[in-house]
């Protein structure tokens, strides 16, 4: 009898997890990889000292149908929920946040499936028709199929190692963004979330005004605010020394939102690959004949819903050849 095709997905962030509800569905055998200690990505929840920040992604929208289909089921389940119901701006969309983290869809959408997390997968490798993937920890399994759902940056070196190099991962598509988290004791005036024209910051955060995110109650809570450099800014000072960086941004906060309370937190996240600004333009990569694919935000857009997307083109793609 023969076996049913197994497929290992690299990144387990919004994209693979979207690509991994599939496969199951359709009846595969699925093992994620990331490098993170959990799955999610940039939708990404750091707990500190009693702080919760939301340091990559804000909120995401729904506006295709299936992502909005998705969406509403999340919100049933109590995954997702709408965040400042009261904000207005041009975007009919309500603004969804993961609850009580960031990461709570991208986790349902796995569900119970296997993820080795805490190591890069650094190489593929061809056997056969199948591939080995190269990663400290990793199961001795060979694998029908691979999906990789990571930054088209990271992805081009794994692409590479598997002797694949198309033109469309060659581009740099993403802007960095330096991230920082400030923790109060008592709750700060401010708007649940700004967005800024600015040279230095791009987005002051509210972090606790979102639901399912613990207010301050007691000396252990905090009152989370996230600030979001601009692109350019963080382009240029993202090697810099990061007390450095901290110093400026907060220094620029506090010149514009006048608060003058002391901190009783601060941290710093550099992303690197944050916001796609070059999108490819296509849901995903395949390569003709070796049942290898890519996906990830990088192909149809900055923000959650295109990584979701571009995560089921792929997993529809390599199904066909599975
Ligand atoms: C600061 C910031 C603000 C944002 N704001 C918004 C917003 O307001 N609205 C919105 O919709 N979107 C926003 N986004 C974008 C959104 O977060 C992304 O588009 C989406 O989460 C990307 O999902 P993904 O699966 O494509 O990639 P990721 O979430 O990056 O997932 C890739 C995963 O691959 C793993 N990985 C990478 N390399 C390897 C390797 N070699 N081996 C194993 N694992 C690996 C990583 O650890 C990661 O978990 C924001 C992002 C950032 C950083």
């Amino acid at each position: 009898m023969q076996s049913r095709p197994n497929v290992a997905i690299i990144g387990a962030g919004m994209a693979g997890a979207a690509a991994s509800a599939r496969f199951a569905g359709a009846g595969l055998d699925v093992t994620l990889f990331d490098k993170s200690r959990g799955a999610g990505g940039r939708m990404a929840t750091r707990r500190l000292d009693g702080g919760v920040f939301d340091h990559g992604a804000q909120y995401f929208r729904a506006r295709g149908a299936r992502f909005a289909d998705a969406v509403q089921r999340w919100q049933e389940a109590g995954l997702v929920a709408v965040w400042d119901a009261d904000h207005h701006d041009d975007d009919a969309h309500p603004r969804f946040v993961g609850t009580p983290s960031m990461n709570a869809p991208v986790k349902a959408l796995i569900g119970d499936l296997p993820v080795h997390t805490g190591n890069p997968v650094t190489a593929l490798h061809a056997e056969g028709s199948r591939w080995r993937v190269a990663a400290e920890g990793a199961p001795d399994t060979l694998f029908d199929g691979v999906l990789i759902a990571i930054p088209s940056n990271q992805a081009r070196t794994l692409a590479a190692s598997a002797g694949w190099n198309p033109a469309a991962l060659a581009k740099e598509r993403y802007a960095p963004c330096l991230t920082l988290m400030l923790g109060y004791p008592e709750p700060v005036e401010l708007p649940a979330s700004m967005a800024i024209e600015d040279e230095t910051i791009a987005w002051i955060a509210d972090n606790s005004s979102k639901p399912d995110r613990p207010l301050p109650r007691g000396e252990s809570d905090m009152h989370c605010v996230v600030i979001h450099a601009t692109p350019d800014w963080s382009r240029t000072h993202l090697e810099q020394d990061m007390q450095e960086v901290i110093g400026h941004l907060y220094a620029r906060y506090v010149g514009m939102t006048g608060i003058m309370d002391e901190p009783i937190h601060g941290d710093m996240h550099r992303w690197r690959y944050a916001q796609v600004t070059d999108p490819l333009g296509e849901p995903c990569l395949i390569t003709p004949d070796q049942r290898l694919a890519a996906c990830g935000d990088w192909c149809l857009g900055p923000r959650v819903e295109a990584a979701f997307d571009s995560g089921e083109a792929a997993a529809a793609a390599l199904l066909e050849r599975l």
